[in-house]
């Protein structure tokens, strides 16, 4: 899920032809300032927080300036604000318009119906979560058939537009159907889509791309600048391996046992620091590179949680030995495995035989690993 800041949503949004107010991205109090000064941002403005969170209105993240000393003043109290956990550091300056109506609209995945939803709603301006059912337009589009003038002219009449107005609507919900396809977005909302005039204007931007169609979109690879240097690393290397703030490493056999996983060694009072899923490979180089990223995390211990399923435990339990044997000397880590499946008698031997401690039950396991890294052990059961 690659989720785009209102400023980089816009980008996109003016690529495609939707209506948006002038605006500018700036970092300091003083860029605010010289945005709204001659030939720039007309006065007066809008200065909001490029957070990803939503509700910035309503918790002080968007404010109205009418000069220029105004407008930097807006921005020292926004800019370095803690806002539900992202620190704020870029600012998007508007011009305010003049808005007569503020409505809602949307293109998002309807995982039940299995194609796009576009919702509508004369309700703009507030979260769609806070409006009544009944105010809300759903209509199930066809991935290969896209949006037709009988939809665009179901919305519009729940909009209550006719005229001028319905016509650049009308053009509205194009373009947001071509943005929600060729960029292959998850999300495409507007919310407010404001009438200024005769015009609708999105004067905000909520865009998220799907994951599995970044390669089709390298321009949203910066965006990602989140991901710690191992993940990166992780990430071209096709592992699956996530940085948390704990110190007992996991590594797991999917991504449902790798969930339960953590959750374990929670329950038992250790915190989970990495964690790697090895999915269904067994394909020993590439296990190999995961055991060397692991040990450049510096855990303190690491869990192994394998369920030996189409691939056997003894040929898991291999594999993760010769991986082992692999990482330099001084940066190996304590492990603990717990192994269960197809011929997991043979494969706890093979781990033994290693010098890892190896057992079947999960309880047990998991607090082994949660003490060899420092913490106290909780007892409890296995939830
Ligand atoms: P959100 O609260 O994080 O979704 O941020 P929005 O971008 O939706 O802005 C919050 C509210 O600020 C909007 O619902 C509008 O009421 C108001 N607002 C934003 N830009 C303008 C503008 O150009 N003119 C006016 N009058 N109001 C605006
Ligand atoms: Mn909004």
């Amino acid at each position: 899920m690659v989720k785009l800041t209102e400023w980089r949503g816009k980008e996109i949004f003016r690529k495609y032809g939707v209506s948006l107010p002038r605006g500018q991205v700036v970092r300091s109090p003083e860029e605010a300032e010289r945005a709204v000064q001659a030939g720039g941002v007309p006065l007066p403005c809008v200065i909001k927080a490029q957070v990803l969170a939503g509700g910035r209105g309503k918790g002080g993240a968007v404010r109205f300036a009418s000069t220029g000393a105004e407008a930097r003043e807006a921005a020292r109290a926004i800019l370095g604000l803690d806002f539900q956990g992202e620190k704020v550091r870029e600012l998007l300056v508007e011009e305010k318009l003049a808005i007569t109506r503020e409505l809602y609209v949307s293109m998002t995945l309807d995982r039940s119906q299995r194609q796009p939803v576009l919702m509508a709603s004369g309700s703009g301006g507030v979260e769609i979560e806070n409006v009544p059912d009944e105010q809300i337009t759903r209509i199930p589009v066809h991935p290969f058939e896209g949006l037709s003038g009988f939809h665009k002219r179901r919305v519009i009449r729940a909009w209550g537009l006719s005229g001028p107005v319905a016509r650049s609507a009308d053009a509205l919900l194009d373009r947001v159907w071509e943005v929600f396809q060729k960029e292959d977005a998850e999300l495409v909302e507007i919310n407010p889509l404001a009438v200024v005039g005769d015009a609708v204007v999105a004067l905000d931007a909520k865009v998220i791309i799907e994951d599995d169609a970044t390669f089709r979109h390298p321009q949203y690879a910066e965006v990602l600048d989140d991901r710690t240097p191992l993940e990166e690393i992780a990430r071209e290397k096709e592992i699956a391996f996530v940085q948390l703030d704990g110190d007992i490493g996991v590594i797991a056999n999917g991504a449902g046992i790798t969930m339960a996983t953590l959750d374990v060694l929670q329950q038992f009072g250790g915190r989970p620091g990495v964690f790697l899923d090895l999915g269904g490979t067994d394909d020993p180089a590439k296990v190999t590179e995961a055991f060397l990223l692991m040990a450049r995390a510096h855990p303190k211990s690491v869990f192994l949680n394998i369920f030996g399923g189409v691939t056997r435990c003894d040929t898991v339990a291999k594999g993760l030995v010769a991986a082992m044997t692999q990482v330099p000397e001084g940066e190996r880590f304590p492990l603990v495995a717990r192994i269960r499946g197809n011929n997991e008698a043979e494969g706890i031997e093979i781990l033994k035989a290693a010098g890892i401690t190896a057992r079947r039950e999960l309880k047990e396991s998991a607090q082994a690993a949660v003490a060899a890294a420092g913490y106290t052990v909780r007892d409890g059961a296995v939830p």
